[in-house]
């Protein structure tokens, strides 16, 4: 339950890795390949890689650490993860408590400057510790902060590729702005008493905020605590109580949980949305902006019946 403290030195750190790399960005420094393949960034995970993919274009490469289909909060990096951080020019992070593994890959791979893509983020805070939930990228409306940040750091870093990086996140923005649209239509028809989103894991906080909707989980955070008996009998009483038509599952999350609540409370599991992750390649969430599209799909499926 408190694995939450091992963030809170994590801006020190920052500024500790910002304080010396910062005037080095070069060609001179032998750890950066910026002038011969271009900027390579190594994210944490795959929704932050695919953000910078769409940023750098091809003015670098993206590498994220955490495979598709694990989730982000408790992986365990194996050591061919330190050499991506090390290799990197940049290793992008969400923070917010999500990466617990972070000091690890901090002792493991110190020279690599470690940026937090989420600053500026209005957080929303978790239910059941302290400290904010991490999941801002669960709504769109979000994707502004971590796209300024990442264009802001890239220009930065990569100066001659300025103009292309700004270009690149303008054109991504407005993607989003689309999407945005699409998602509001796409939940619009959802009745007042049946919007409420349920999964395994309550990551859909921010998403809920921006697009009124109530959201619940049998877990606030996943950590070592999932799936007590305790969870799962306070979340059927939830679901006693309001009359929704069907809960939702998640891609990165063991879904025996799910199914003993749903047989519990008589409800329906209306499909597979994703939280942590993007869905493997050539399926319909393969993207960020396409797994955002789908989660709302689903939910309006689910929920209007
Ligand atoms: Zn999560």
């Amino acid at each position: 339950m408190k694995k939450t403290n091992l963030f809170w030195p994590l801006p020190l750190l920052l500024v500790a890795a910002c304080g010396e790399e910062s005037s080095s960005t070069e060609s001179e420094n032998p750890n950066n390949s910026t002038n011969e393949e271009g900027i390579y960034v190594t994210a944490s995970f795959s929704i932050i890689g695919d953000m910078a993919e769409a940023v750098v274009g091809d003015r670098g490469t993206v590498d994220y650490i955490v495979p598709i289909g694990e989730e982000p909060h408790e992986y365990e990096p194996v050591p061919s993860n330190f050499q991506e951080v090390n290799d990197a020019d940049v290793f992008y992070v969400n923070g917010m408590n999500l990466e617990a593994w972070l000091e690890r890959i901090v002792d493991n791979a110190a020279d690599t400057e470690i940026v937090q893509v989420t600053e500026g983020m209005e957080e929303i805070p978790l239910e059941q510790e302290d400290g904010p939930d991490p999941h801002a990228w669960l709504s769109p409306k979000n994707a502004e902060v971590y796209i300024d940040n990442i264009v802001a750091d890239l220009s930065e870093r990569d100066p001659e590729g300025a103009e292309t990086f700004e270009e690149n996140g303008r054109a991504y923005l407005e993607e989003i702005d689309t999407l945005v649209v699409e998602i509001e239509e796409m939940l619009a028809d959802i009745p007042e008493e049946q919007r409420l989103i349920v999964v395994s894991e309550n990551a859909f906080k921010y998403f809920g905020r921006d697009f009124n909707m109530d959201t619940d989980g049998i877990w606030d955070i996943n950590s070592h605590e999932e799936g007590t008996t305790g969870q799962i009998n306070r979340i059927i009483d939830v679901l006693n109580d309001r009359d929704i038509p069907a809960v939702f599952v998640e891609s990165t999350v063991d879904k025996r949980y799910m199914e003993t609540v749903a047989d519990n409370a008589s409800l329906e599991i209306a499909g597979e949305v994703y939280t942590d992750a993007v869905g493997v390649e050539g399926s319909e969430a393969s993207s960020y902006i396409d797994m955002m599209r789908y989660n709302a799909e689903t939910f309006a499926e689910g929920l209007s019946e």
